[in-house]
C-alpha cells in the first residue's frame, strides 16, 4: 500500500506495487498506454488522481529494468542524485515512462529514437524559434514507420507525426557503428537515456 495525499488534503492508501513484472503481467503495458496505470480516485472528493509515484517495471525477457522517477525529482534525477541498481535506467514523469514502454514494446532502441526526436526538434525550432513541443513515441504502424505525440505546438492541441522508418534505421546504424559519437553520448545521462539531456523544453 502506498500513502497518497489529494489536493483536498485528504490522506488515503492505494493498493499500488512499488516494482512489477511485465512478462507476469503485460496488461500493465496497455494500462501504462492509456493512462489508467497508477490513476486513482480520492475517497473524499472523487477526484481522478494521475499519479508518478516511483515504480520499478521489471521485464526479465528483455533483460530491462525500467524505473519511473517522479516529475517532482527530475532534477535530482539529472543531478546523478539518484543512483541506479545495476542494468537500471530511468524516465521522468509518467509521459516519459508511456513512451519509453512503448518504445521497447516495439523493440525499437531508445537512444536511437531519442536521436531522432532531437532531429525532429531542431527541425521545429528552425521553422519556428519559440517552438518547443514534446515529442512522445506511440507506436509503429503496420509498414514500421513511426507515429510520434507532439504536445505543446499549439496549447492543448496534440499533433501527430509519422516519420518514415528508413530515417530511423540509419541512425539506429549510425549509432551501431559509432555508439561513442558525441550526439549519441549527450543523450544519454548516467541510467537517463532522453533528448531532454540536450534540449529543454519549456
Ligand atoms: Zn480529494
Amino acid at each position: 500500500m502506498r500513502k497518497i495525499t489529494c489536493h483536498c488534503e485528504q490522506e488515503f492508501s492505494v493498493d499500488i506495487p512499488e516494482t512489477v513484472d511485465l512478462d507476469k503481467n503485460p496488461a500493465i503495458l496497455s494500462d501504462v498506454a492509456t493512462g489508467t496505470f497508477l490513476a486513482c480516485v480520492c475517497p473524499a472528493c472523487n477526484a481522478e488522481l494521475h499519479l508518478d509515484l516511483r515504480t520499478t517495471f521489471e521485464w526479465p525477457s528483455k533483460g530491462i529494468v525500467l524505473t519511473l522517477i517522479p516529475e517532482l525529482e527530475r532534477l535530482s534525477l539529472l543531478s546523478g542524485a539518484i543512483a541506479p541498481r545495476a542494468g537500471e535506467t530511468f524516465v521522468a514523469g509518467y509521459a516519459e515512462l508511456a513512451d519509453r514502454l512503448a518504445v521497447l514494446s516495439a523493440g525499437l532502441e531508445p537512444v536511437a529514437i531519442e536521436a531522432l526526436k532531437l532531429r525532429l526538434l531542431e527541425r521545429a525550432r528552425e521553422t519556428n524559434p519559440a517552438n518547443s513541443p514534446t515529442l512522445i513515441f506511440e507506436r509503429s504502424t503496420e509498414s514500421g514507420d513511426l507515429v510520434f505525440h507532439a504536445h505543446g505546438v499549439r496549447d492543448g492541441e496534440v499533433a501527430v507525426t509519422t516519420v518514415p522508418r528508413r530515417i530511423y534505421d540509419a541512425i539506429l546504424e549510425e549509432y551501431g557503428k559509432n555508439p561513442d559519437n558525441e550526439d549519441f553520448k549527450a543523450l544519454v545521462n548516467g541510467s537517463y537515456i532522453s533528448v531532454r539531456n540536450v534540449i529543454v523544453e519549456d
